[in-house]
């Protein structure tokens, strides 16, 4: 089993101690619970969801309880989970009261004849079968809010330097802001987008369902205790082979920070963000998912080892390291096909995984080797 907790600018020199060992020894039981049951013979869809919501319900991984913060302040949560066996799979978007999106994602593959089920629609769903749906300020961390905080300020000054920069009359729209995969262009002033920061939360309709801390002043250097970090650090995914030789794959995020609410990555994109298929691979992405739905990038891996012959490895890089590189768009993988070969590959300096094999010994890695 292989599992991931996003990548990103991870590095040794930000990192405290005692993240680096909150961050490995959550990877670790993560992995000890999916090799558990796969050590007993159930499936390597049993396994992906358990690991996957062990990571879910952790605030240090952004799905489910560490979920980012979209532009207006909510959590929106975006997960999918495929059978490789059957090639059935399950997905639900912009869900924001359900705990484990994972095993929402997982209720929708088998108990209903969709896909896909997003919002309001996908929560009614779950509250059909018994999924309890939480208040959302289940989701609310500090650590996020913050994050949030500093993405607006950073917009505030790209959209001030951009608002002194001449716009030339015929640019074409590769040449514009929007099209580099590293900033969002913002639209309108930074000023009315200020605005929007309130120090209150609001849900759905606009209510008040939380009293926040003042937003920090810039002048002061935004919330200098958290390290910059990229906007979408922590989505969490695994892969896994049983002992039937059956492989399945799952991917859970809260986002990308400061997403328009609405916006949905590719986490629960079947082929884009997660794909799995006995007769080629298993993948679970993560990172810019605007570039992974562009690239249909899990489906992409697994087609070249079947169309062109690539090893997986070979496969996985192209596509991470090569095409995504070119378009400047962050990313990594982690992949298995059903000999049980695995593929890691990322474009960034870090991204939290792990590995779990048949003699059970978990090896977590952050960093690039
Ligand atoms: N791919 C996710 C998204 O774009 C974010 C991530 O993986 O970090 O929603």
């Amino acid at each position: 089993m292989v599992i991931h907790g996003g990548v990103g600018t991870i590095v040794k020199e930000t990192m405290t101690p005692e993240l680096e060992a909150a961050y490995t020894s959550k990877l670790t039981e993560a992995l000890a619970a999916g090799h558990a049951i796969l050590a007993r013979g159930s499936s390597s869809l049993d396994a992906v969801e358990a690991a996957i919501r062990i990571l879910e319900d952790s605030p240090l991984f952004n799905a489910g309880k560490g979920a980012v913060f979209t532009h207006e302040g909510t959590n929106e949560l975006d997960a999918s989970i495929m059978d490789g066996r059957t090639r059935a799979a399950g997905a639900v978007a912009g869900v924001k009261r359900v705990k484990n999106p994972i095993s929402l994602a997982r209720l929708v593959m088998e108990k209903s004849p969709h896909v896909m089920m997003a919002r309001e629609g996908a929560e009614a769903f779950a509250s059909e079968h018994g999924v309890e749906l939480l208040p959302e300020s289940y989701f609310f961390t500090e650590r996020r809010w913050q994050q949030l905080q500093q993405a607006l300020e950073a917009e505030k000054k790209r959209t001030s330097r951009l608002d002194a920069t001449p716009r030339h009359a015929g640019a074409r729209p590769e040449q514009a802001p929007q099209a580099t995969a590293r900033g969002v262009c913002p639209e309108g002033s930074g000023a009315r987008r200020a605005e929007a920061v309130g120090r209150e939360r609001r849900g759905a309709g606009g209510r008040v369902i939380a009293q926040l801390p003042r937003r920090a002043d810039p002048r002061a250097g935004a919330c200098p205790e958290s390290p910059p970090m990229p906007r979408h650090l922590g989505t969490v995914g695994a892969v896994a082979l049983d002992q039937a030789g059956n492989l399945a794959a799952g991917t859970s995020t809260g986002g990308m920070t400061n997403k328009r609410f609405g916006r949905i990555g590719d986490s629960p994109v079947i082929g884009a963000g997660t794909y799995a298929d006995n007769a080629t691979c298993a993948v679970s992405g993560t990172g810019h998912g605007e570039f992974f739905i562009r690239n249909v990038v899990a489906y992409d891996i697994c087609a070249r080892t079947a169309y062109l012959g690539q090893p997986l490895q070979q496969a996985a890089d192209e596509v991470i390291r090569r095409k995504l590189a070119e378009q400047n768009a962050e990313g990594g993988v982690i992949a298995m096909d059903r000999s049980g070969a695995v593929a890691i590959s990322f474009n960034t300096p870090g991204m939290y995984r792990g590995t779990v094999g048949r003699d059970g010994k978990p090896v977590v890695k952050i960093y690039q080797e």
